[in-house]
């Protein structure tokens, strides 16, 4: 897999990872374990209203070599902030699982503004919002220039 370091910047990674179809490699400096997501935003979602609110969701999928995406949570914008995972009965992983607490620590830091210096943040060389192949100069970002918000 082709693997790039997000610049070690909150706003960056934030921008990245919301930005609506990230794929995202998060390693553990600890493990050198790699875990690989998907946040996406369901088709059709950009710029509704639904039952009076804004609709701003992200569902995370967790990617598996050679095996299809196991879906692990969903993320709600409320007050232009992130929650954290919101598991359901479709969740493949259980909350207490390195999938779901490393993910919620990296979400828990970007709240303070940081980057969990527990771990390296990287795309796969494609853009997080439109999913297309990044130039060189664009990997630090993880977006095209064009698709900065
Ligand atoms: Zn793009």
């Amino acid at each position: 897999m082709e693997l790039h370091e997000i610049e070690r910047d909150a706003a960056v990674v934030r921008e990245f990872l919301f930005a609506g179809d990230a794929q995202v490699v998060l390693e553990s400096l600890k493990t050198g374990t790699r875990y690989a997501y998907r946040v996406k935003r369901p088709e059709g979602t950009e710029g509704c209203y639904r039952r009076g609110h804004w609709d701003d969701r992200r569902f995370v999928t967790f990617l598996l070599e050679g095996a299809r995406p196991l879906y692990v949570g969903a993320l709600y914008r409320t007050m232009g902030s992130w929650t954290f995972l919101n598991l359901s009965t479709a969740s493949a992983y259980p909350a207490a699982s390195p999938e779901v607490r490393g993910f919620d620590h990296l979400l828990l830091l970007l709240k303070f503004h940081e980057v969990s210096r527990k771990m390296k943040i990287y795309n796969v060389g494609l853009c997080g919002r439109c999913g297309q192949s990044l130039a060189e100069e664009e990997y630090r970002a993880g977006l095209h220039s064009e698709c900065l918000p």
